[in-house]
């Protein structure tokens, strides 16, 4: 029996058995055991201590736009960043964001307050939390380029400011990405800039999304780009656009892009991506990384961490 009684008093909503396909862009996956919208930082280390204390695993949900949740659901506390984690403030040339606020609302408001910086990153439907810990990038910027320090908690509840400078990153990956820490807030240095020539990056970012993205639900790129080479490039030369699996598709327009096209499930999409990660070892030699994480492959120890693995 699980006792919610350490939550009561907490700025949150608690709900038993919330689907989540609706909270992830690709549309895909079975309910959460526990849903938990938390709306400040007390809160979240309330969460996270009891979801510890209870020997569930605890997993943020930024946006859902980068991850594949099981069929059958979460055994698991799955929570996301509201309230006053979605708030963003500007403190020039600082922009200071909760994590779950959007990248959009994040470049929006940079831009109202004559900062620029971050308008790259504007088209890619993400969190700031989720953001900061893949270093997600887009049209040359990646989210690392202007961090200045992340407010970290640890699964034990406890909070710290750390400066980007000590965290570890790369393409796609920071070391984040290995830890179990919660990005609760993010702290930004912009620079100044006109709203015309803001407004002018946006716009281009925009243009340009529309053509390269398909229009059904999707995650985005699957797979990450290997060293020197683009895996769309790898995987259309494999002649897979089109390939279906179920109700999951290798888009028509990017083949580095899986989308439902109609009832697909956690399964279709894996057995989807394992046929092309195969088409493209046997032909190129070259193996594919998954960029999407599947949300099954979390696994709990006693305190309730948890590891993601990549498909
Ligand atoms: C149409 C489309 C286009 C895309 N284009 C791009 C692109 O151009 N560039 C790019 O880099 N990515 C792109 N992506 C992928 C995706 O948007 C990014 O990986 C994004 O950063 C994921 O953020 P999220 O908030 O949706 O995280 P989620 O998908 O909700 O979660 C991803 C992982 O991060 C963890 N997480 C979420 N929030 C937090 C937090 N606050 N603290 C710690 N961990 C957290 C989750 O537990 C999960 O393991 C695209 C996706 C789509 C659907």
């Amino acid at each position: 029996m699980i006792d919610t009684s350490p939550l009561s008093g907490l700025r949150l909503k608690l709900r038993a058995e919330e689907p989540l396909a609706p909270r992830t862009t690709w549309r895909i996956g079975g309910p959460a055991r526990f849903f938990v919208e938390v709306e400040d930082l007390p809160a979240l280390a309330g969460v996270l201590r009891w979801a510890r204390a209870e020997g569930l695993p605890a997993i943020p949900l930024g946006k859902g736009s980068n991850v594949l949740v099981p069929d059958e659901g979460l055994d698991a506390v799955v929570f996301v960043l509201a309230g006053d984690l979605l708030a963003v403030r500007v403190e020039p040339p600082l922009v200071h964001a909760g994590g779950g606020a959007s990248l959009m609302s994040l470049a929006v408001t940079a831009r109202n307050a004559g900062l620029s910086g971050t308008e790259g990153l504007s088209g890619i439907p993400s969190s700031v939390g989720g953001a900061v810990r893949i270093n997600a990038g887009a049209y040359g910027t990646e989210i690392f380029d202007v961090l200045e320090e992340a407010t970290l908690v640890s699964r034990a509840g406890e909070a710290r400011v750390v400066p980007a400078s000590s965290i570890p990153h790369g393409y796609r990956w920071s070391a984040l990405v290995e830890g179990d820490d919660v990005v609760a807030s993010a702290t930004l240095r912009l620079r100044p800039a006109t709203r015309e020539d803001a407004d002018a990056r946006l716009a281009e970012v925009r243009e340009k999304r529309k053509k390269a993205l398909p229009t059904e639900p999707n995650a985005g790129s699957v797979f990450k780009n290997p060293p020197g080479d683009h895996a769309g490039r790898l995987l259309e030369a494999c002649g897979l656009k089109g390939l279906r699996v179920g109700g999951a598709e290798v888009s028509r327009r990017h083949a580095n892009v899986v989308v439902n096209a109609g009832g697909a499930t956690a399964a279709d999409v894996r057995e989807l991506m394992a046929r092309m990660r195969e088409a493209v070892r046997d032909r190129f030699g070259v193996e594919l990384a998954a960029e999407v994480e599947d949300l099954a492959r979390s696994v709990t120890n006693r305190t309730g961490a948890r590891s993601v693995e990549s498909l």
